[in-house]
């Protein structure tokens, strides 16, 4: 199937794009086309056109991944269009396709999904004191691995029930919880979207 054909499967993709006029309205109030080469217009002009190899050269890009998802667009266009759903079904179609490896921004995704989401899957937490790969993130300078070190004497004095059974912050999340964010991450399509991530990164 060819890739505008299945762009159309996606339900983002049908209620983000009806008929673009190429008004401009939404890169005029997108906040990312402020701080990066990122234009809404020309990205939904581009999907309307339907050509094959420049929705392939959007999915093997950088310039999806600068939306912020903020759908600012959605509230302005006189069309009815949302540009930010546009997005998000380019982003899936890229990760689905394997196409998202080709850029640097979309290798990114690789970071997201090993460090945010399989913590949240392993643990029910996005970032998780005892994973962090302090290695990872040179930009916190000594101050991570400072805390890593200290961990649990700070968070006693915090008042954090740190790997503690029943409440409170940074608790250990129980058996029954945990199924349930596994289920949810299944029938939400998260576990999909990880494997797909996984299945085409050599990394
Ligand atoms: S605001 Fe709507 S009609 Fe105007 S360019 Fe953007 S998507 Fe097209
Ligand atoms: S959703 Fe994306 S494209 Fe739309 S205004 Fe926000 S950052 Fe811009």
């Amino acid at each position: 199937m060819n890739l505008k054909d299945q762009l159309k499967n996606d339900v983002r993709f049908v209620e983000g794009l009806k008929a673009c006029i190429n008004c401009g309205i939404c890169t005029a109030v997108c906040p990312a086309a402020q701080f990066y080469d990122y234009d809404p217009r020309r990205i939904i002009t581009t999907v309307q056109k339907g050509n094959e190899d420049e929705i392939r050269a959007l999915l093997t890009g950088d310039t999806i991944w600068y939306c912020g998802e903020c759908l600012s667009c959605k509230t302005r266009c006189p069309r009815d269009n949302t540009p930010g759903y546009v997005v998000q079904a380019l982003r899936n179609l890229s990760i689905q396709s394997g196409l998202y490896t080709q850029s640097e921004r979309g290798r990114q995704q690789i970071k997201v999904k090993r460090q945010v989401g399989d913590r949240m899957l392993a643990y029910g937490y996005c970032v998780y004191i005892d994973e962090i790969d302090t290695k990872e993130h040179p930009e916190q300078g000594p101050v991570w691995d400072w805390y890593r070190k200290n961990a649990q004497s700070i968070l006693t004095r915090l008042g954090a029930n740190y790997h503690g059974e029943g409440a409170g912050t940074l608790r250990r999340i129980s058996d029954a919880d945990m199924e349930e964010l596994r289920n949810i991450f299944k029938e939400t399509g998260a576990i999909k979207r990880f494997e797909h991530i996984e299945k085409a990164c050599h990394e």
